[in-house]
């Protein structure tokens, strides 16, 4: 059946890897609904259209040839702000004399990019904001930044102590930049420089309102604007194009084909966080004592003062031979799909967390930093899909891998994460939550006033 294609939709995706995907795989579920897709990009990590064939890209000039931005500091995220403002304005305003303006029905922009709610209000189109992480961390975020008095500095001796009003997170799970036991004054601002929505007209959350429904309800109180919970994006759009920035190494497929079902652990830690060397010798040590077969990503410059894996032990991968399989970059949704797989090895960022419950496959938690914190303790002490990683510490770790993969604990971590999947994929039916929230977004974008 073909398509009446209605109004184009502005996407302005923030371009690291975990904020990227979501934004594609959002940009997939609305074409599919109808809307023409154009994604106006930063140069810096730009999609690869060949994925995307159905989509307008748009390249902004951000600037930034001569910086390394690989890392989201707050200098660079306030340039990327700065930088693409005028080029998108200009973009905009251009398409709209030449096309009429109700060639746009809204722009949504990834909360990061927040210089986006200016050149809306300049161009007077609607926009609306997509939160790419859980509610639990935005409501976190804002509890936290309301009064930081509260909160910060603290003392060392507090660090298991609860949080004030943040069950069930602990001083150590703070999602924020913590130094010295406290938040510099730049952190706090750009946190709610990412929290305020300007005069954006609603929001869209890659969560789902079966999972975070007390959180989501405390937030609209705060918003005061329509909530669209329409996750997991990856499993309702219906394109599985790769979203990937660097190459996918497919081999490791084949790998697993040759692994007994259920045997496997996966370890990542994502696109963004680096590690230092003794961190990578303690996670070798602990996979390689565990005895359990694994494929571990090692992604280039994730640790600190090497390009890759080279700060393995000597003669490590022929020591651990066929059992271990290291590569760069994994296709790490096919992976968690594999029936070898049998647990993973996360940072917690959103998007993996969403993948390893959406495949049943349950986690030892090793969060660093910021959102990965929060989901790291809702998954272990809320959700009991997830055991906590407690040190970082070969033994600890090993101990940690056997209790997942092997042990009475693991197991019921297990049935807990398949139940979940099966309310996940319950929401995402017709009558479900996410189905009927997605339906009430088309008609909330159709309805815009252009
Ligand atoms: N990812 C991947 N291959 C890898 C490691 C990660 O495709 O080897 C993908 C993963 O599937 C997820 C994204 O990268 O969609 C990482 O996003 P997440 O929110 O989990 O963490 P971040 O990278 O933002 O810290």
């Amino acid at each position: 059946m073909k398509i009446e294609r209605k109004q184009s939709v502005v996407l302005v995706p923030c371009p690291y890897q975990g904020h990227l995907t979501p934004m594609l795989q959002l940009g997939s579920i609305l074409y599919s609904q109808g809307f023409f897709v154009i994604v106006a990009h930063t140069q810096y990590n730009a999609p690869n259209y060949s994925n995307y064939p159905e989509f307008v890209f748009h390249s902004m000039d951000d600037r930034f040839q001569e910086i390394d931005i690989s890392f989201p500091s707050l200098e660079n995220l306030y340039s990327m702000n700065e930088n693409c403002k005028v080029h998108l304005r200009d973009y905009l305003f251009t398409m709209m004399e030449e096309e009429g303006n109700q060639i746009i029905a809204c722009i949504i922009y990834d909360n990061v990019m927040f210089f986006v709610d200016d050149v809306a209000t300049q161009l007077k189109v609607p926009s609306i904001v997509l939160r790419t992480f859980s509610a639990a961390f935005t409501q976190s975020m804002i509890t936290i930044f309301q009064q930081p008095e509260k909160y910060f500095p603290f003392e060392d001796s507090q660090l298991l102590d609860p949080l004030p009003d943040l069950h069930p997170l602990r001083y150590k799970d703070a999602p924020f930049f913590v130094i010295k036991n406290t938040v510099p004054e730049a952190e706090l601002e750009f946190r709610r420089a990412i929290c305020d929505i300007g005069s954006s007209v609603a929001t869209i959350w890659n969560t789902m309102q079966d999972l975070e429904s007390s959180m989501l309800l405390r937030l609209q109180e705060h918003y005061k604007v329509p909530f669209f919970p329409i996750g997991p994006f990856h499993k309702m759009a219906p394109s599985a194009s790769s979203t990937s920035i660097l190459e996918e190494d497919n081999s490791c497929i084949e790998w697993l084909d040759r692994q007994t079902p259920n045997s496997v652990l996966y370890v990542s830690l994502g696109s963004i966080v680096r590690i230092d060397d003794k961190e990578l010798i303690e996670t070798a040590w602990g996979l390689a004592n565990s005895e359990q077969p694994f494929l571990w990503v090692i992604r280039p410059g994730s640790v600190s003062g090497f390009q890759c894996a080279e700060a393995l032990p000597d003669g490590y991968e022929e020591m651990v031979g066929e059992r271990g399989r290291i590569v760069k970059w994994a296709p790490q949704k096919q992976v968690l799909a594999h029936p070898a797989l049998g647990g993973f090895y996360t940072h917690c960022g959103w998007n993996s967390t969403l993948e390893s419950i959406c495949e049943q496959v349950p986690m030892i938690c090793r969060p660093i930093i910021a959102d990965q914190l929060v989901n790291a303790r809702y998954l272990t002490q809320i959700y009991k899909v997830g055991i906590e990683l407690e040190v970082i510490e070969r033994t600890v770790i090993e101990k940690t891998i056997r209790k997942l993969m092997l042990s009475e604990e693991g197991k019921d971590v297990k049935k807990r994460v398949v139940d979940m999947k099966q309310n996940i994929v319950a929401g995402m039916q017709i009558g479900g939550t996410s189905h009927k929230n997605l339906k009430d977004l088309v008609d909330f974008i159709s309805a815009l006033p252009s």
